[in-house]
């Protein structure tokens, strides 16, 4: 039986980029999914501009489109825009997640997709991973399988990471579409404790809801539907692939399995972060700094555990992003009108998507700007579709 360098688990951001990584610097490597590959996943499809940096090749291939304005509103009121420049594009995750892994096939990986771990042993020379496909043994694991990771259950057991929720659908889209495939909208006030989205794609709208931890989702296919419900250009409109899934917020413990052969990444480590939901960015960075780390323990040149060090700038981020996302979500019709609507402000928070700004010097500058957004300008209003409210049912 071939022993593989790296057995990556997961065709995700996380996975792939990882096996191509390993894979491009000559490792043997096996690159698991379980579902037939392309397979869709729960997601907005929203890949930041910080997310795009950490991959080393295009993928204009799987890309929908730049974009270009987000549009801004609180209940569906009023509609304010703020013109992007390069906050990130727009991706369908079957797409972006099949190309990435036949980025990595190209580098030289072998992909199994319909091949699920099951369990896997660890030696103190090699890792043997059972599957739907049969017996491989790898000198190291990288656990890259999402949210609800098999890897990550047998290496933690049943505790789980604190996690947001993400709920989803997708409604047709008409060829005179009032959403332009350029921009997407974000309601601040759509429920306690998180955003609505409406993100179109080239062949349909991916509409819906986030939820910090912490914050009930009781009723959320309701509250999706009422979402969908409220806003007049969207009713009666077809829907599928209505799916929720949790986002995990805090990375778990341990990352590394105590014989120092098995790793986590991405979701599966609990590496998104809390004021978007934002996961891909980091599941990128995590994949990328598994393959760097991997390299150097199959060179002898430094420990598996050198893998947690290079994490610590992403533990540093999630803990900020957590407190920023408590902050204006705590309040979310004041963070609305004091911070997403001012101009100066709600750059702030879109450079979050870029990588040019920390969450830490995000919260330090939106707070000595705070006196400012009561007199600095506000973001243009746009005329945009009625949305139908309590008020408007009556009249
Ligand atoms: C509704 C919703 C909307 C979101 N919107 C956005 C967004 O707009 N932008 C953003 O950046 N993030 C978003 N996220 C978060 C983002 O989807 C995740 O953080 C990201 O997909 C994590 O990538 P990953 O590679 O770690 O895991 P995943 O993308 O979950 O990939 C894991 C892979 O592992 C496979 N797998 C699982 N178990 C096994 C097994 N036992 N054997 C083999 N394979 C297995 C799965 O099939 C899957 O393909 C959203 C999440 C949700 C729920």
């Amino acid at each position: 039986m071939p022993v593989f360098d790296a057995i990556v688990t997961g065709c995700g951001p996380a996975g792939n980029l990882c096996a191509e990584r390993l894979a491009s610097a000559g490792a043997r490597v096996l690159l698991l999914e379980r579902h037939l590959l392309p397979r869709n996943k729960p997601c907005g499809g929203g890949l930041s501009r910080n997310a795009l940096k950490q991959i080393p090749f295009s993928i204009d291939e799987a890309v929908d489109a730049p974009v270009q304005r987000v549009l801004l509103t609180f209940s569906g009121k009023k509609t304010y825009h703020k013109p992007l420049e390069d906050a990130g594009v727009m991706v369908r995750r079957e797409r972006l997640d099949a190309f990435m892994a036949q980025r990595a096939a190209d580098a030289g990986a072998l992909v199994r997709a319909g091949c699920r771990l099951d369990s896997f042993t660890e030696n103190p020379r090699y890792v043997t991973v059972e599957t739907s496909q049969g017996r491989f043994v790898g000198r190291v694991l990288v656990g890259a399988d999402g949210a609800h990771s098999r890897v990550r259950r047998l290496m933690a057991g049943t505790r789980r990471p604190l996690s947001a929720v993400g709920i989803r659908v997708q409604l047709e889209r008409t060829a005179e579409d009032v959403y332009k495939g350029t921009e997407c909208l974000l309601d601040l006030g759509a429920g306690p404790g998180g955003y609505g989205w409406i993100f179109p794609k080239v062949d349909h709208l991916n509409v819906g809801l986030y939820r910090l931890p912490g914050t009930s989702v009781r009723g959320f296919r309701q509250e999706l539907e009422s979402f969908i419900e409220s806003r007049t250009e969207l009713r009666g409109r077809k829907r599928i692939g209505l799916a929720a899934h949790p986002i995990p917020v805090e990375p778990i413990q341990p990352l590394i399995s105590p014989g120092g052969r098995v790793l986590l990444a991405g979701d599966a480590a609990g590496l998104a972060e809390a004021f978007y939901g934002e996961g891909m960015a980091h599941a990128l960075m995590s994949g990328r700094m598994a393959a760097e780390s991997i390299l150097e323990f199959l060179a002898g040149t430094a420990p598996l555990a050198s893998y947690r060090n290079r994490l610590r700038p992403i533990f540093r981020e999630m803990r900020d992003s957590r407190r920023l996302a408590s902050l204006f979500f705590g309040t979310p019709h004041f963070g609305f009108q004091r911070f997403a609507r001012n101009r100066l402000t709600s750059d702030l928070f879109l450079r979050l998507l870029t990588g040019g700004l920390s969450y830490r010097s995000c919260m330090i500058s939106a707070a000595l700007l705070l006196p400012w957004t009561w007199v600095g300008p506000r973001l243009g209003e746009v005329e945009f579709v009625p949305v139908r409210t309590r008020e408007t049912d009556g009249a």
